[in-house]
């Protein structure tokens, strides 16, 4: 999700031509969104027209887990450190802008205002702009390296996975537990062909390549060695080893940007003279690099499994006009979670696999599969993600998890602001959903209240084996 946001900020033409309408159709947004969250407004659509105020009381005083999000290290690092993605392109071809990610957004008034202490939020041009970073500035000053939890306590966030390359200043346990990227051990070989499918694989796959050095020079090698079963024992599980010692509590795969969810099952000997082939140079035939892509897929896998790691996969649309969102479909994944023998690796699903939301919630059944809904509880209204989020707290409440995809997404949306507004969006889709259960007599309102605490912290707990 992370590189729709660069391409948002690489829509800077746009950033200061909000005209004085839209300035006064914002303030009045913002005054009814800012609103707590049982006032969420009424539709015809079937769902509860309001929350319930006493579950919305309830759901607002969770201390919740974010699953997946990219906090930015204390001040002064934070204006210039990028390891918050492995991928932070900043050029990606155009795509059409969410609303979520304009700087017109109405909730940005009202995370500023909850952030910041504005009376009213400050408007969205050059002198407003200054206003806001003299504002960050001071809360930034008085809470130094605790700034990142201080964010966290502003969103009601107790614990925060920090999907990142590295941890740092103010991101560290115990407020914030590491997700690192895994998808530079997929690729061994020459990545030219690959990287030529599309403008935005160019860039990926040349960010990859940095990741990949650095984990070879951790493994203190130049290039990749030149056997499968070397590559393995010297790179692959070492580096895994080296993250589960250094905190790490899941891998996240970003592989939707450079390849399908396709993931067959080679005979390891056929992989072995793939890798022997072609390590030493040239570009690999496309089938072949397939299938050593596949095995180690796999592999990765099962070692994540052995480590007690969770594997984070993206899984919705996007970002970027190149994403392919045939390859991104979850039901591809099917076999994986099927193989017996990576019923011990926990898998989950990134950002609730919009838009196959129907197609990811049948797959909660497997029992080593979950989802969350991060970056949804940004993109997306609370109305328009109740109504699936209704569907699989109805059948698997216990596989759901809350996560914000907090992300520096743009000037005006730094990832404080994206992390406040998920969250706040999260309690009010889980209040919708929970309310129309609640209404309909499937639930009771203990029931309810056990729900909202799963969704928000329970079910990391359990995933995760957090709880002391
Ligand atoms: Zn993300």
């Amino acid at each position: 999700m992370k590189a729709l946001l660069q391409r948002a900020l690489s829509a800077k033409p746009h950033r200061f031509k909000v005209t004085a309408i839209a300035l006064a159709v914002t303030g009045a947004l913002v005054a009814i969104l800012s609103c707590s969250s049982h006032d969420a407004p009424a539709n015809g659509d079937g769902a509860a027209s309001t929350i319930d105020p006493d579950l919305a009381q309830a759901i607002d005083s969770i201390q919740a887990i974010d699953n997946h999000a990219h906090p930015v290290l204390a001040p002064p690092l934070d204006a210039t450190e990028k390891e918050f993605d492995a991928l932070p392109v900043s050029s990606m071809e155009p795509q059409s802008d969410p609303p979520a990610l304009r700087s017109d957004f109405p909730l940005l008034g009202a995370a500023w205002k909850a952030l910041y202490g504005f009376d009213s939020p400050p408007p969205l041009d050059a002198a407003g702009l200054q206003r806001l970073n003299e504002a960050r500035g001071r809360v930034k000053a008085q809470h130094g390296e605790q700034y990142p939890a201080w964010v966290l306590d502003q969103a009601k966030i107790g614990t925060m996975l920090a999907n990142r390359v590295a941890m740092g200043a103010g991101v560290e346990p115990p407020r914030f537990l590491w997700v690192p990227y895994v998808d530079a051990l997929l690729f061994p070989l020459d990545n030219t062909g690959m990287a030529a499918a599309s403008p935005d694989r160019r860039q990926f796959f040349a960010l990859e390549e940095l990741v990949r050095r650095r984990y070879l020079y951790a493994a203190k090698l130049s290039a990749p060695p030149p056997t499968l079963n070397a590559y393995l024992a010297q790179v692959v599980t070492p580096t895994l080893e080296r993250q589960k010692a250094g905190g790490a509590v899941a891998e996240k795969f970003e592989v939707a940007y450079l390849r399908s969810f396709d993931f067959s099952d080679p005979p390891r000997a056929q992989v072995e003279n793939i890798y022997a082939r072609w390590i030493r140079g040239g570009t690999p035939d496309a089938n072949d690099y397939k299938l050593l892509q596949d095995f180690l897929f796999r592999y990765i896998a099962a070692e994540c499994g052995r480590l007690g790691m969770a594997v984070h996969l993206h899984a919705m649309a996007g970002a970027g006009s190149y994403f392919s969102i045939t390859g991104v479909n979850p039901l591809l994944l099917e076999p994986v979670f099927n193989d017996p023998r990576l019923r011990r690796t926990n898998f989950v699903l990134l950002h609730g696999g919009w838009p196959y939301v129907r197609e990811v919630g049948s797959l909660l059944q497997k029992p080593n599969v979950y989802l969350d809904i991060s970056g949804q509880d940004l993109l997306l209204t609370p109305r328009t993600e109740a109504q699936w989020l209704r569907e699989w707290l109805e059948s698997e409440p216990e596989k759901v998890l809350f996560g914000s995809d907090g992300y520096p997404y743009s000037d005006e949306m730094g990832w404080p602001e994206s992390t406040w507004i998920a969250s706040r969006n999260a309690r009010q889709a889980l209040g919708i959903a929970l309310t129309g259960m609640l209404e309909d007599g499937e639930i009771t309102r203990n029931h309810a209240e056990e729900i909202a605490r799963r969704v928000l912290r329970g079910n990391a707990e359990a995933l995760y084996h957090l709880k002391q």
